[in-house]
């Protein structure tokens, strides 16, 4: 049995990982402060004997014993990362140098989650691991985009300085149950505001591209990378390659959920990337991985999800 380490388990990725390990037989250990975590993604697994949940901030050190490091901890969503920048900077860097350094005593393996948000507004299309990325080191976004790429630097250091066994991931746009509802993610906010008749609100034109990857596909991705070769370092990007625009998006939640809801514009935030869609062929060849859920399905158990959520 190995004990793993799952940092930011409370999240929204973190919850499934943490399940799907549980599953496997593996003793799982929960680190999350919180922040955009909850209680009600990891309830059902509180009676596992083989679950612990510890609340810790990775910005401090943590001292526990495990064979497996999954780096989940940060917010994810635009408006969450942007309430403190300051604190989802140093999630990335302190965070990753408190959990390489873990990693580094204990010889545990550990796995990043990196973002395709390293890959900024892209100028390469779709994007592969090659390309170096196109990202405002000043604006809103950045405290995110460049703490992100931080990490990255320091697990490859890591890497080549202290032998670390590790795994970089580049995740693209993910959905499914347990999003939170006041996320600001386009799924979930497009989701519950037709479930609640409210208008849906498309920022910019909604001409803007993004590739939406069902949550069980990208946990499936995260665990075979995890478990790859150690000569397999990554960065590896895990995402489902169709592509759609905003307004695409919105009228198949309208047509899926039954909603009356009408368009609304809003403006488009700061450097919001115009175009996403990652280029899979290096997980397709590497770890045997691609997406399997269509976005009809996903969408449709992502919105019994939430009918759910809001009836309470
Ligand atoms: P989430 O916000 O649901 O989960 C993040 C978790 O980390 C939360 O439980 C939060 O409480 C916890 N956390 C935040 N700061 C922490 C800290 N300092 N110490 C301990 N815990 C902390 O987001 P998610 O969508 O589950 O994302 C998980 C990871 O995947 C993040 O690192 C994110 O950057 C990455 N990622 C996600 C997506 C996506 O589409 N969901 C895309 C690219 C990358
Ligand atoms: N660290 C940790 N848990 C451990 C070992 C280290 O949180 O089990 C932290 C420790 O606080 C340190 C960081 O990881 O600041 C980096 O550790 P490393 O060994 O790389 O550097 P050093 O201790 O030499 O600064
Ligand atoms: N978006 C939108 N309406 C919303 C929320 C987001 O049109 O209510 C747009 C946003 O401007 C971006 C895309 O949807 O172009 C994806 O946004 P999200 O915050 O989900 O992810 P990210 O921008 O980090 O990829």
């Amino acid at each position: 049995m190995k004990k793993i380490l799952v940092t930011g388990g409370a999240g929204f990725l973190g919850s499934h990982l943490c399940e799907r390990l549980l599953e496997r037989g593996d003793d799982v250990v929960c680190a999350d402060n919180f922040f955009t975590g909850q209680r009600r993604n990891i309830a059902h697994l509180m009676s596992n004997p083989y679950f612990e949940v510890l609340r810790h901030d990775i910005t401090f050190p943590l001292y526990v014993e495990v064979d497996e490091i999954y780096n989940l901890a940060c917010p994810a969503s635009p408006v969450h990362y942007q309430f403190d920048p300051v604190q989802t900077t140093k999630t990335s860097v302190i965070g990753a140098i408190n959990m390489l350094g873990l990693a580094k005593r204990t010889k545990a393996k550990i796995l990043q989650a990196s973002t395709s948000e390293i890959y900024g507004d892209p100028e390469v299309h779709p994007q592969t691991e090659g390309y170096w990325g196109r990202v405002n080191v000043q604006g809103p976004r950045a405290c995110y985009d460049e703490g992100k790429r931080c990490a990255e630097t320091l697990f490859f250091d890591y890497h080549r300085q202290h032998k670390l066994k590790i795994k970089v991931m580049r995740i693209f746009n993910t959905y499914g149950p347990r999003m939170h509802p006041n996320d600001g993610r386009v799924v979930s906010n497009f989701i519950v505001q037709a479930l609640r008749g409210e208008p849906i609100t498309l920022y910019g034109s909604g001409e803007q591209t993004r590739s939406f990857c069902y949550v069980d596909d990208l946990i499936d991705g995260m665990i075979r990378l995890m478990d790859s070769p150690d000569d397999v370092t990554g960065p590896v990007n895990i995402g489902n390659p169709v592509e759609f625009t905003m307004r695409e998006l919105a009228e198949k939640v309208i047509l899926l959920t039954g909603a009356g809801s009408e368009l609304v514009n809003r403006p488009l935030p700061a450097d919001d990337p115009r175009q996403r869609q990652p280029d899979i062929s290096l997980a397709r060849s590497v770890l045997g991985w691609q997406p399997s859920v269509p976005l009809e399905d996903g969408l449709a158990r992502t919105i019994n999800y939430f009918r759910e959520v809001l009836a309470l």
